[in-house]
């Protein structure tokens, strides 16, 4: 009995250290809630072709990002082309006699490749313009390929038995592996503010909206009332940072392509991923929720700096204020409030916070060797690493496991150990990109280990 208070005692202890900490707005100490709604976002990608107006229609669920095909008069116009050949292919059976040919334009939101990668499927024989930003093609890609697997945030690797979603799509890169055959380069684009055109009797406005990315266009159309934001708008908090690498993304120009787009007073909204928004009222709530999460976040973040926060002590408070965190636009499948806050203090004041002691840190090697002496060698720090699994102290198994490998790369144990803590915080994760990042991170660990 003594035993079994000391160790609820613990357990306690365990869970209060958690719940200080609500990465991506799971609450550790609900365990599995961040899991299962993730599962249900997965009702997002269900295959769909909906009708948002007279000759506006989108393919949800056929791609990694959705397809947007607008008829005109002697032929159509599609807006993003899905992420590769056979979705595209998909998209295209999926239209049917929806699609009358000719193809007359392409338009590109973003060079985002789940966007661009179908592009040859619809244009055929049918030689269409293919419009875009013309930061789309002289921009430097916001990832240097080769520095970190992208893959491992979309899964690409998991076993099905460990993959949900990615988040805003059902999958990329998993059922075909990426490619860029079907892409076509723009053969028209625009410098500044906007571009307005009139293709097979449809005016159309092609709207600089720079968010996810800085390419990034809305296409408006005036005479139907629809906007499609591209990645600026997606249901799930924006990924202002991405952990497959890359820059933060700048949240007051978001925030203004967002005030721009509000400002069209749109009675369809297309996003870039996830279902489509239909009534006036429903999209301007949609978009103001999106563009004040943000901007709270922001000024949260900036506020907390001004006071002398550093980026640890920043990630404790800052969140999505209710009533803005019930919002279902704002929910952290993809994008990650905490990742959100450290990139952008990384932007304004760089990798150092302010503590002096970290202007020449020890090593990694050298840290681990003095805390592995410290606690009376490695077996002694992988046996709390252990307790602290059963305690659920997932974080800090996986901390102590990171000591024990940075002295011995090789040490079987402690890749176990710390693929099993790595295991399951991914299981009580209600972002995929967090949640693809650790299964896969702890399939690396275990791929290499003898069987026992
Ligand atoms: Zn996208």
């Amino acid at each position: 009995m003594q035993r079994m208070i000391c160790r609820a005692g613990v357990r306690a202890a365990a869970l209060a250290v958690s719940m200080l900490v609500a990465p991506c707005g799971n609450v550790l100490g609900q365990e599995f809630v961040g899991r299962e709604r993730l599962r249900a976002q997965s009702d997002e990608f269900r295959k769909d072709v909906i009708r948002m107006t007279d000759g506006v229609y989108v393919a949800v669920g056929y791609s990694a990002s959705n397809v947007t095909l607008i008829q005109g008069d002697r032929g159509a116009i599609i807006v993003d082309t899905g992420s590769d050949p056979v979705d595209a292919r998909a998209v295209r059976a999926a239209f049917a006699n929806l699609l009358d040919a000719p193809v007359r334009a392409i338009i590109y939101t973003h060079g985002h490749p789940d966007h661009t990668g179908g592009a040859a499927v619809f244009a055929g024989n049918d030689n269409p313009e293919i419009y875009s930003h013309q930061l789309l093609v002289e921009g430097p890609p916001d990832i240097i390929r080769g520095m970190r697997d992208g893959g491992d945030q979309f899964g690409m690797t998991l076993p099905d038995s460990l993959y949900i979603n990615a988040g805003v799509q059902l999958q990329y890169g998993r059922v075909t592996p990426p490619t860029r055959e079907g892409y076509l380069r723009p053969t028209r684009t625009f410098n500044g503010d906007q571009l307005s055109l009139t293709i097979a009797g449809v005016r159309l406005q092609l709207l600089h909206a720079p968010g996810e990315t800085r390419e990034n266009i809305a296409v408006w159309l005036p005479d139907k009332r629809v906007v499609m934001a591209g990645d600026d708008f997606y249901r799930a908090f924006p990924n202002l940072y991405p952990i497959r690498g890359g820059r933060l993304r700048p949240p007051e120009p978001w925030i203004a392509s967002l005030d721009r787009m509000l400002a069209l007073g749109a009675e369809h909204l297309v996003p870039g991923h996830t279902r489509p928004i239909t009534g006036a009222a429903q999209v301007r709530a949609a978009l103001t929720a999106y563009r004040d999460g943000i901007q709270s976040v922001l000024d949260q973040t900036l506020a907390g700096m001004r006071k002398g926060e550093r980026p640890d002590e920043l990630v404790q408070h800052v969140r999505v204020p209710p009533p803005l965190a019930d919002s279902p636009y704002l929910q952290e499948f993809y994008g990650c409030v905490a990742w959100s806050v450290r990139a952008i203090y990384a932007d304004r004041l760089g990798w150092f916070d302010g503590n002096a002691t970290r202007l020449f840190p020890l090593t990694e090697r050298e840290r681990a060797a003095k805390i592995i002496a410290l606690a009376g060698g490695a077996d002694q720090v992988l046996a709390r690493a252990r307790d602290a699994l059963a305690a659920r102290e997932l974080q800090w198994a996986a901390e102590l496991a990171d000591y024990a490998l940075a002295v011995d790369g090789m040490n079987g144990e402690a890749k176990r150990v710390k693929a099993r803590a790595l295991t399951e915080l991914g299981e009580r994760q209600m972002n995929a990109n967090a949640r693809n990042y650790y299964l896969t991170a702890a399939q690396y660990l275990l791929r290499d280990l003898p069987r026992q």
